[in-house]
Order: structure tokens, then sequence, then C-alpha cells
């Protein structure tokens, strides 16, 4: 091998390395050597260990046969054949190929494809028409097939790579959440205990108001305990699908009619706009949809305290359009991503009583309804909360 081959090979290699996508990797493999190595179509199959079938995973058309991109179905029969026997195959083959405008034949040469040391693939040249293959291009063949396992390879360990920072940042949500739980579980048994104590003190005597006020603050903090300790169920049961729903016609402007009532109750203060456009019912499930709205709000009034709250309300062609906006503090754009994760809360929020659930439970709740939901913040303007559900019955 001359220096000049070498500083060629060079090149092209870290030309492909540097592409991140595998599939433009293997773009730019097939194109930089294709002036050593003439073909017309390329296709790459895995196999599939639990169908024993093989899909195609990649397919590119380069010369004369551009018509033949799309399904790849030339290179098929050889593909079975290579992962067969585990080796080459060379096919040259007569066929009719007047649909493409001539009577020619294909040559088709295929490789086994390992990844690790699994024969996992096929990957097939097709040439149409022209010479028959000589040895030099069966061995850039070769090397292409092998540096298409090791992209491959690569991509596998890409997504491999992905999935295991999930699960550790799954995983590490849920140790904060132990934290999280216990914390919030202890705070209004606190209050239940040390109240309830107090009342019941043979040593002292407390006015009516007085009483009335301690059991007050026992009722709120029982709910409190409640409320997170269905949060915590419901969470676990949407987890192993085992949340049961009930669809029937509802009807959203009125769930969010009910809601505002329900919430100006509870917070005088509190500013809310409504601007509902009149709407058809949608299938739902009336009491997880209140309770999606119900969540949104409170986090709205947590989250951004003293804001306004605007919910308006779209139409929009076979959809309907729901959105919850505050003006609070908005959520740093590095953690939008993350928000709607089983238990995860935005680092910094620990004084805000909160477990991380909310947000999963309505995602879950509106994905059920084959609806999407997803957030809108702008640091120090606010956050809005969009949901988006397919109005027919
Ligand atoms: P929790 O409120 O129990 O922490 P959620 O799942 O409801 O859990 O919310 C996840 C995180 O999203 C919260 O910890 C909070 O940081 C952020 N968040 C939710 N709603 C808002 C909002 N309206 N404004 C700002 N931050 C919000």
């Amino acid at each position: 091998m001359d220096t000049s081959t070498l500083t060629f090979l060079h090149k092209i290699f870290q030309e492909v390395q540097q592409k991140q996508d595998w599939k433009t990797a293997l773009d730019t493999l097939f194109v930089s050597l294709r002036g050593s190595f003439i073909f017309d179509n390329v296709a790459i199959y895995l196999a599939e260990s639990k169908t024993k079938t093989s899909e195609v995973v990649y397919a590119r058309a380069v010369g004369r046969g551009k018509t033949a991109e799309a399904d790849a179905v030339w290179g098929e029969a050889l593909s079975h054949e290579v992962l067969e026997k585990g080796e080459m195959v060379l096919m040259e083959s007569k066929v009719d190929l007047r649909q493409m405008g001539r009577m020619t034949s294909a040559n088709l040469v295929g490789f086994p494809l390992f990844i690790g040391s699994k024969l996992s693939g096929a990957l097939v040249f097709v040439r149409f028409g022209g010479p028959t293959y000589s040895e030099l291009h069966i061995q850039i063949a070769a090397l292409q097939a092998f540096w298409a396992a090791a992209l491959i390879e690569r991509r596998d360990l890409q997504e491999a790579r992905v999935e295991l920072d999930s699960v550790q940042r799954q995983m590490r949500l849920q140790d904060d959440f132990v934290s999280t739980i216990s914390h919030e579980l202890r705070t209004p048994l606190g209050f239940i205990k040390g109240y309830s104590t107090s009342l019941l003190r043979q040593d002292t005597v407390w006015d009516e108001a007085t009483q009335r006020e301690f059991l007050n603050i026992i009722d709120e903090e029982a709910d409190r305990l409640a409320r997170l300790i269905e949060d915590m169920l419901e969470s676990a049961r949407l987890q192993s699908n085992t949340l049961q729903f009930k669809f029937s016609a509802v009807r959203i402007d009125a769930l969010l009619r009910d809601l505002t009532v329900r919430m100006n109750t509870l917070h005088p203060e509190i500013n809310i706009l409504l601007d509902i456009q009149p709407l058809p019912p949608v299938r739902g499930d009336a009491m997880r949809l209140s309770q999606v709205f119900d969540n949104l709000f409170t986090n709205a009034i947590k989250y951004a305290p003293g804001s306004d709250i605007s919910i308006n309300v779209r139409s929009i062609g076979d959809r309907i359009r729901i959105a919850i906006t505050d003006k609070g503090e908005g959520i740093p754009e590095a953690y939008l991503p993350f928000i709607f994760e089983r238990f995860y809360r935005v680092p910094g929020e620990r004084t805000v009583p909160g477990t991380g659930l909310g947000l999963y439970i309505c995602k879950q709740i509106i994905m059920a309804h084959h609806g999407n939901i997803w957030v809108e913040s702008v640091m120090g303007t606010g956050t809005t909360f969009i949901i988006e559900l397919s109005n027919s019955l």
C-alpha cells in the first residue's frame, strides 16, 4: 500500500467519524469511496432475532437505479443468503429491468455484518449492467461493510448510553423522592400530631375560637396528607397501567368554569381570566381531566404566587387547545425537557412543597386521552401549559 492510498483512507476515516448521525456517516463513507468502487444501490438489512426476519435500516441509490431505493427488495433474497451462510455472497443475475428502461443484468454482492461478534445483518451492493466485480472492488466493498458494522455498533452504543443516562436520572430522582416524600409526609403529620396533642392537654383550656383554629389546621393538613397519598397511589397505578378511565362525552368549558368557581372560593385574592370559545363536547374522563386542570392551577398558584391566571380555550381544526398561563418567574429552559418526568422537581424548588408527581400524572392522563401536553415558559415573563385534545366523540 502506498502513502497516497493511506492518506486518502485517513481523510475518509476522519470525515466519516466526524458525522454524528450514523446514516450521514454511512452516506459519507459510500460517496467518498465511489471513485474506487462503483455501484448503483446499497442497502443494509438487520436481522430481527425475535421475528427471525430482517429489516431494511438503510438504503441509498446513487447510480442509475434510483427508483429502487425505497423498498430495497432487490437485495432481500441475497441478504437472507448472507445471513444464513455468514459469509460474502456474489450473485450475478439476468433480470428483466424493462421497467427501468433497459434490459440488463444486475450484479449483487452481499457481506455479513458482525456487530460485536454476532452476525447481525447484511450489507448488499447492486450494480445494474456494467462489468462484474473485480477482486479490488470486492475488497473495497468488504472494507465498507466492515466499517458500516462499526458505525451501526457506534449507533447502538450511543442509544444505549442515552437509555442509561435516562435510567440513571430516574434512579437519582427516585432517591431524591424518598427524601422529599419523607419530608412531605412528616410535615402534615407533625401539624396534626402537634395540634391534636395541644387540644387534648388536660392542663390547658382553649377558648372556642382557638379550638376551631386548631381543628381547621388539623383538617387542612389531613387533606394535604390524603392528596399526597392519592398522588403516590395514582402515579404507581399509571406506571403499572392499572388506572381505570371512564370515558364519556365531556364539556371542557363546563369543567373549566367549575374549576374557576372552586378556585375563586378557595383563593379569592387570585384574578382568574377566562377566555373560552363555545366548544363541542370531547370524549374523555371528566374526573381525570378535572384533576389535570386542578393540578396545573395549583402549580400556577404555588410557583407564581399572586399572579393572574388566564385560561384560554380554542377550537383549532379537529382539536381543542387549552392554555393555562401564569405570570410567574418561569422555568429555566434547561429544565423544561424534564418537568413531566416522574418525581422531577426543578432544582432549588425545595422551599415550595411538592413531590414531582403532579405533571407526570397530568401527562399520563392526557396521553390516555390521545392528547398532547407541553409547556412554554419565559424567565421573568411566565409559564403556559398547553393541552390539546381531539374533539371527536
Ligand atoms: P411538584 O409541584 O410536586 O414539585 P410537578 O410535577 O407538579 O411537581 O411540577 C414539577 C416542577 O415543575 C415543579 O417542581 C416546579 O419546579 C415546576 N413547575 C410546575 N408548574 C410551574 C409553574 N406554573 N411555574 C413555574 N414552575 C412550575
